[in-house]
């Protein structure tokens, strides 16, 4: 990934969090305390005002220092957990990382996120996304297979119970509604894999 690609990413993924803001709030309000649109609108606002700092560094660099931005500035859970994604992300990229790479960098990010939050598959969180769009990114799949991945995998938070985090709280007043984090996710993935595509 070039570095015009990886501004073009980052920017649009900021970009498509903060469209989302509204939508993201809706469903914390139904599961948890409303602030999750916020909490994520406030830290990729942090990063768009960071960009020409961040895409001055290789992609794996950059990706670490816009996860420490998104530490910094995110409250609630959600802020460590996807400060943690990204700066595990860039941690374990090789310089000029290929798909391969990408994947496996993948996979660390997400344990690093597992063992921060505590937390597994199955809880009804963002981690309900990640896994099963790291496997099918690990079994080959690409565009817009990845993307239907995604969004089935948020709506597959609809019927689960959270045992983690705020919305377990609620104990079963919590199986009907997505997990808002696991919704920011597919937002994340989703718009990642169209830029790539668009870039192409
Ligand atoms: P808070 O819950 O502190 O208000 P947010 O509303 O910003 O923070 O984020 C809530 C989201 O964070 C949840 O929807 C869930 O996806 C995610 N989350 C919460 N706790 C954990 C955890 N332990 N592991 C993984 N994700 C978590
Ligand atoms: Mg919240």
């Amino acid at each position: 990934m070039g570095p015009n690609t990886l501004k073009s990413v980052i920017e649009a993924v900021s970009d498509a969090v903060i469209a989302h803001t509204d939508e993201l709030t809706g469903l914390d309000q139904k599961i948890g305390d409303g602030d999750h649109g916020f909490n994520m609108k406030r830290g990729f606002e942090a990063v768009l005002a960071d960009l020409p700092a961040i895409t001055d560094l290789a992609v794996g660099p950059a990706l670490k220092k816009a996860g420490m931005t998104l530490v910094m500035k995110v409250g609630g859970a959600s802020g460590p957990l996807y400060g943690t994604l990204f700066m595990a992300l860039g941690d374990a990229l090789p310089e000029d990382p290929q798909r391969g790479d990408y994947v496996a960098a993948f996979a660390a990010a997400i344990d690093a996120v597992k063992a921060r939050g505590k937390a597994e598959a199955g809880q009804k969180t963002m981690l309900d996304v990640l896994i099963p769009v790291h496997q099918v990114l690990a079994d080959g799949a690409k565009g817009a297979a990845v993307r239907e991945a995604a969004s089935a995998a948020a709506q597959a938070t609809i019927p689960m119970q959270a045992t983690r985090g705020r919305a377990s709280f609620l104990g079963e007043r919590s199986i009907g509604h997505m997990d808002p984090g696991a919704r920011s996710s597919e937002i994340i993935i989703t718009t990642v894999l169209n830029v790539l595509e668009a870039e192409q």
